[in-house]
Parts: structure tokens; sequence; C-alpha cells
């Protein structure tokens, strides 16, 4: 029954994307669950946290994003430096190094040239509430400003795949790569399987802070690692191309008009918190 709705669903897609629909098969009840989310018609979409736009050509592929940020220290300034940590390093540059490494997707099975839009605003927390509450569209993001201790606060997501969290100003937003490492979590990706990345070489974005990593990589390359500075130097991680394989590209569905959601339908697997 859910393949049959699910099935009936993408014929009546034209072109590109009706292909893209029938050549993905991991599970009907799935399938129809995601689209039910792009349709914004079940609880999962209301999690999701990003907007994906294929090219009528299918050659690029624009992730996109509006970042409500709000809380006793909330600024514009501050809205603007993430939006725009968040768009530098995940279209390839970083905050040290000039030179851009672009990445790319595979929402086709080919690579298509991967874009990142991301955008913020501040507001009062009266509305974000209210717009928390009312089903926002997937693109929505939701993230609580405050100020935090150094070493005792630490920045996170509400969940993996979610659309809210809390910022630290302690955790120098805006030039750490905190935001962009965040905002990884918010568009589904986790943390590598392990804390010691030694042998690995540069890390990714989404290696977490105090993991272990090669001397060069540590905030005091002379440490012992473990011991203080030898962990991960945050502002030496950077977005390669094995931080957007994460994404579950198999499992996305672009409607007609090539557009796709991504975090629809993977929150209830992980409830938790994700720093
Ligand atoms: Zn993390």
């Amino acid at each position: 029954m859910y393949c049959e709705v699910q099935k009936g669903s993408y014929e009546g897609a034209p072109g590109l994307f009706s292909r893209i629909a029938h050549n993905r098969s991991s599970g009907c009840i799935l399938q129809f669950a995601c689209w039910l989310a792009l349709m914004g018609l079940c609880p999962g979409s209301a999690h999701a946290s990003a907007k994906l736009q294929l090219s009528k050509d299918g050659k690029t592929l624009t992730l996109t994003s509006h970042l409500y940020f709000y809380g006793a220290d909330a600024n514009e300034t501050i809205a603007k430096d993430c939006a725009n940590e968040i768009n530098l390093y995940w279209n390839g540059g970083t905050h040290l190094d000039s030179v851009i490494r672009p990445v790319s997707a595979q929402a086709l099975g080919a690579k298509e040239e991967f874009q990142m839009q991301v955008s913020g605003e501040v507001i009062s927390p009266d509305l974000a509430k209210k717009l928390l509450a009312s089903h926002p569209s997937p693109e929505f993001n939701f993230i609580q400003i405050l100020k935090g201790k150094p070493g005792v606060d630490h920045s996170f997501m509400n969940r993996i795949c979610g659309n809210s969290g809390t910022w630290y100003l302690s955790d120098e937003l805006g030039t750490s790569t905190t935001a962009a490492h965040e905002f990884g979590h918010g568009i589904c990706l986790k943390h590598p399987f392990t804390a010691d990345m030694r042998g690995r070489g540069a890390p990714r974005m989404m290696v977490p802070k105090n993991s272990l990593v090669d001397a060069q990589f540590q905030i005091d390359p002379h440490a012992r690692a473990g011991k203080a500075g030898g962990v991960l130097n945050p502002l030496l991680r950077r977005v390669f191309q094995s931080d957007v394989d994460e994404i579950d590209w198999e499992d996305l569905r672009f409607d007609a008009n090539g557009v796709s959601s991504l975090g629809g339908d993977a929150p209830e697997l992980y409830p938790e918190r994700v720093y």
C-alpha cells in the first residue's frame, strides 16, 4: 500500500527528477515518510534544517538555510559572522587558507557542484518560540546565543538533523569553525566513530574538539597527545569531500521542481544533544 502511494506520487513528476525518484529504492515506507516530509505533512519535517535545490541541468546542488538567532547575547554581528563562516567553510574555504577547495554532492549518483547559501538574522525570543511552534519550512533554523563560559559551556544542536540549538559566544562564534561544525550536525552529519584521528592527516569539519590529532594539528604542536594543548586546534579543521560524502544522498527524494530537504527523517534516531 505504501509502495503504491509512493510510486504514484513520483510517476507524476516529469523529466530528470522523476528518474531520480525511481532509481532509488531503500524501503517503501521510508520513501513514503520522506515524501510526506517534503509535503510538510508529517512531524519529521519540522526538524529538517536545510533545503536542497538541484539546477535544471542537474549539475549544481544548492543547499539553502536561514538561521534565526535569538537570546540574551544574540546580535546582528554574530548572525552575520556565523552565516559567513558556514558559507566560507562549506563552500571550500577556511579562515586561514585563501585557497578554496570546492566539494561536490552526489544527489544524482554522479557529482554535482555543491553550493552553500546560508543567511542569518536576529529575532526576539518570543518570535522564535512562535515560529518554532508553527512547523517552519525545512530551511529555517533557530539558534539561541548565550555568552557562555570558556571550557565549561559547549555549543550544541538539540539533535542530529535538528533545526535548533544553543551556541555560546565563548566558542568564538564566527571565527573558530564552531558555527560551521554545529551547522554540520543540523544537516545530519555525525562525528567520526573514533576520537583518535592520529595518522589520518588534516582534520575534517566533523571531527569534534578535544580529539587526538597529528601534532601539527594540535593547539600546541609540542604538547603530548591528550595533555594540555595536545588536542585538535579547531581552526585547522576544514570541510573535505569526506564530510559531504557522509550526507545520506541515497535517501534524498526530489520533487518535480528538483527540491528536497535534509534532516526530516532521522531525528527520532538521534534524540540527544550533539556538541
Ligand atoms: Zn560536534
